[in-house]
């Protein structure tokens, strides 16, 4: 979850969506103003004026007519501070305006209830997590603390949702990046020694205590991806079957558009162009990270918002990881453990977290990826070095988790 979008807030950054569905129709908009610059260029005056208007009403009624023969019905809202798409197919336009209407609502309160910084039930279980004495969890959180925990495990704790001290001290616990240069060094070390862990919560029943002062949580790096699971569980209780919930890039795509795979663009890291595009149908999440998304630079270097728990400072060696997995909540953490992991470990740790398919970009360029990314990625720009890595044997549990 990045900057908090709501009135008055600034912009969200990521304003172009990394991956969309390709398959839609081009706007009818560039045909009326090619006939309207043909017929200007024949005649001026008002005499141009109404040879313009005749013709282009008698257009824009005949786009009109055909303007609902796409099967898919494609709206756009903002949460988790970027923009959200949908696209839904096999449904009447009103029972996909309705399912929007409601997929918006519940964002916007999953958003909240999930902020690492706003005042909320976040902020509730933080300061009652540092008492040391239990208490019944939010409803809201319960699931989120479970699934981290075992997420954080698998992870070898890389995704490491305990470290919300640390995401605060690096100033990322606000709208826009809040420093021009890194912290203290010993403020950084003192957290570090402290080891917060997801484990040193305990659960029992609906009750959470804190058994290490250091904890606190920022779901950031899975909260996105658990609202998507729950929106894809939402939709299929409705009825929808056919759908790509795309929250600025990261998704989940379920069915298939009218017979055809989905077709997903995979943008290249900071948004400079399509690296390639990736065919999907079934049901299947394409989650990214990178070092790109909130930043600031100090003396030339850039530090970004994914921390390595085990150094304190931003993650180094990889540029960004995108991973195809079932579920979108482990597709989620499991690409920000990636960009922690590096290009070093992230075969061993994605197999620890039973992730399918995986490309890593790291940060001298060089393509890593296992050998099913490869035979799926339709045509990789243009582009340098890529390693292949031995086939990840996640395949099957990643079928599994995301059925
Ligand atoms: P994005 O939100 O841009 O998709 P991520 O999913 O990688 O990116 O989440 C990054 C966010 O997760 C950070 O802004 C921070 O709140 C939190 N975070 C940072 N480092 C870690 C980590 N090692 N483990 C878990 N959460 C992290
Ligand atoms: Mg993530």
């Amino acid at each position: 979850m990045g900057a908090d979008i709501r009135p008055g807030r600034p912009a969200p950054r990521r304003l172009l969506p990394r991956g969309l569905d390709l398959g839609r129709p081009a706007p009818p908009k560039a045909w009326l103003w090619q006939v309207r610059r043909l017929i200007l260029g024949a005649a001026k005056g008002p005499a141009a004026l109404v040879i313009v208007l005749i013709p282009a009403l008698c257009l824009a009624l005949l786009l009109a007519g055909c303007r609902d023969d796409s099967p898919v019905y494609n709206t756009r809202f903002l949460a988790f501070g970027t923009l959200m798409d949908l696209s839904i197919v096999g449904v009447g336009r009103e029972e996909a305006e309705r399912a929007s209407q409601l997929l918006d609502q519940e964002f916007q309160f999953m958003h909240q209830a999930w902020h690492a910084w706003d005042p909320g039930p976040m902020g509730r279980v933080n300061t009652l997590l540092a008492t040391g004495k239990p208490f019944a969890a939010p409803p809201c959180i319960l699931p989120l603390v479970r699934q981290s925990q075992e997420l954080a495990t698998r992870s070898d704790n890389l995704f490491n949702p305990a470290i919300g001290h640390l995401v605060d001290l690096w100033g990322f616990h606000a709208d826009a990046p809040e420093r021009r240069a890194p912290p203290d060094k010993a403020r950084i070390d003192a957290l570090v020694r402290a080891n917060p862990l997801m484990s040193d919560i305990e659960v029992d029943g609906i009750l959470l205590r804190g058994k290490n002062p250091a904890v606190k949580l920022d779901f950031g790096a899975i909260g996105k991806g658990y609202g998507i699971d729950l929106a894809i569980a939402h939709l299929r209780e409705l009825g929808i079957h056919h759908a790509i919930v795309n929250a600025g890039g990261d998704l989940r795509a379920i069915g298939n558009r009218d017979g055809q795979p989905w077709r997903i663009a995979v943008r290249s890291p900071g948004g400079g162009g399509v690296l390639a595009i990736l065919q999907v149908s079934g049901d299947e999440s394409i989650f990214t990270s990178g070092d790109y998304e909130r930043n600031f630079t100090h003396e030339g270097k850039n530090y970004h918002h994914v921390i390595d728990p085990r150094t304190g400072w931003p993650a180094e060696g990889a540029h960004s990881v995108t991973v195809i997995h079932g579920d979108a909540t482990t597709a989620d953490a499991a690409a920000t453990a990636l960009l922690v992991a590096g290009p070093a470990r992230w075969p061993e740790i994605a197999q620890a977290m039973g992730i399918r398919s995986v490309l890593l970009i790291d940060q001298a360029g060089r393509y890593h990826m296992d050998p099913s990314m490869a035979a799926r990625l339709e045509s990789v720009a243009r582009h340098p070095e890529i390693i292949i890595s031995p086939p990840l044997a996640g395949d099957t549990a990643g079928r599994q988790a995301g059925s």
